[in-house]
């Protein structure tokens, strides 16, 4: 591993292709085209909560998703800079995304390094339609942060493996098609880390239960998944048998490092700059342009960490801190919000106060989910050889 604080500093500097630049205005004029016709308003974290099949199509459609993958998979082999640039596009805009993130943004990538060809033809072009949603079976009510402590398990069976455990903060599992889950399939006493191993569940199986767990508003995003006995057939293995903790820790690069990790609010930052912009105070100024200058830095180093990935490298520490230091960032959006309008001025704006609200019930959510910041900054010290 590499050490020490210029261990950070190893990133490429970057200029975004043309090709890029040219994707950009594409996708905005289709996203201002939409929202003309009243398809969608701009939410906060829509990419969690905006889950909308019919957009996700669309975006399918018209070759967004699965940029980067090949085109024998339904792919459109073009740059990873061009998808950060269609990905950004789409969380400034708040649009309904949540369908198809994940899938997207790992469970596509994983099936590309670690499936098997049969695997890749049957996942890949239904996800890069937007057609096809995966769930994560990761956390549990036991074991969270400390994924090593999971006691879902899968046994050996005639043509494949029996599956049970409970999985625990499952995002969009009851709108899934899919659940990629981490399991024990073996126990080591040397090695906490071996013997896991991931298996892809088709969310209709036999003895999968999905109950939802909804948050204070009532909404249901997520749920609690139980599997009792559920047959797992051979050829849903993913990867390698035993190799699960090391699959999910590059897929965990992929998850945290992403602009979704410091956009979540960004339609709420829109709404803070216009109305700082209609009625301009000093403290107003001043709070937003330090907002912009973080901005712009995050941005920055999440564009380096999607070079360094496309590179084959790992870049699990720079991930952690954009996903620390980006989560952060999201929070002062309302808190700047809140000190600089009062409850009064921000009753007379209703888009802002419908952000606002919005940024509030869901902000906690992003210090948690990806890993929480503590146990990130953790990863960090580790890295710096602490
Ligand atoms: C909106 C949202 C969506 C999610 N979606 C999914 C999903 O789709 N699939 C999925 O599998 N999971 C999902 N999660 C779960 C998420 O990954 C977990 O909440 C997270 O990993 C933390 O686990 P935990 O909730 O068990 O908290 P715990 O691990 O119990 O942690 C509780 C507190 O203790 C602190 N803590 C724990 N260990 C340490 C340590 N070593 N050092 C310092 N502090 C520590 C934590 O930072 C935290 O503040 C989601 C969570 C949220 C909020």
């Amino acid at each position: 591993m590499n050490h020490g604080v210029s261990a950070l500093l190893n990133l490429p500097d970057i200029d975004l292709p043309a090709a890029a630049v040219q994707l950009r205005s594409e996708v905005r004029e289709f996203l201002t085209a939409e929202r003309a016709k009243g398809t969608f308003i701009p939410h906060c974290d829509a990419w969690h909560t905006g889950f909308d099949p019919a957009f996700s199509a669309a975006l399918g459609e018209r070759g967004w998703l699965g940029i980067s993958w090949p085109t024998k998979y339904g792919g459109h082999q073009r740059s990873v800079l061009e998808r950060f640039v269609v990905t950004e596009e789409l969380l400034a805009a708040g649009a309904p995304v949540a369908a198809h993130w994940v899938s997207d943004r790992q469970s596509g990538p994983g099936f590309l390094r670690f499936g098997t060809e049969e695997q890749r033809q049957r996942f890949l072009p239904g996800m890069a339609a937007g057609e096809i949603y995966f769930a994560l079976g990761i956390s549990e009510p036991e074991a969270g942060s400390d994924l090593s402590s999971l006691v879902t398990r899968a046994r050996r069976a005639d043509g494949g493996w029996i599956l049970n455990g409970t999985k625990t903060w499952t995002s969009h599992a009851h709108q899934c098609h899919f659940i990629t889950v981490l399991c024990r399939t073996s126990q080591s006493q040397d090695d906490r880390h071996a013997g896991f191993s991931q298996l892809i569940v088709d969310l209709t199986s036999p003895g999968v239960i999905v109950r939802p767990i909804r948050i204070l508003d009532n909404s249901h995003h997520f749920n609690e998944v139980m599997f009792d006995n559920v047959f797992v057939p051979d050829d849903l293995l993913l990867g390698e048998e035993g190799a699960g903790w090391s699959q999910i820790s590059a897929e965990l690069a992929l998850e945290r490092s992403g602009p979704e990790r410091f956009m979540s609010n960004f339609p709420l930052l829109e709404e803070l700059v216009a109305a700082v912009a209609a009625a301009p105070t000093p403290q107003g100024v001043q709070a937003v342009g330090e907002l912009v200058a973080d901005f712009i830095a995050l941005r920055r180093m999440s564009l380096t960490i999607a070079t360094a990935i496309e590179a084959g490298e790992n870049p699990s520490i720079p991930a952690a801190l954009v996903k620390d230091t980006g989560t952060r960032f999201e929070q002062r959006v309302p808190e700047v919000t809140r000190a600089v309008f009062s409850p009064v001025q921000r009753a007379q704006n209703p888009s802002l106060a419908a952000r606002y609200e919005e940024a509030v019930l869901l902000n906690p959510g992003g210090k948690f989910r990806g890993g929480t910041n503590e146990v990130l900054r953790g990863i960090v010290a580790k890295g710096l050889g602490l």
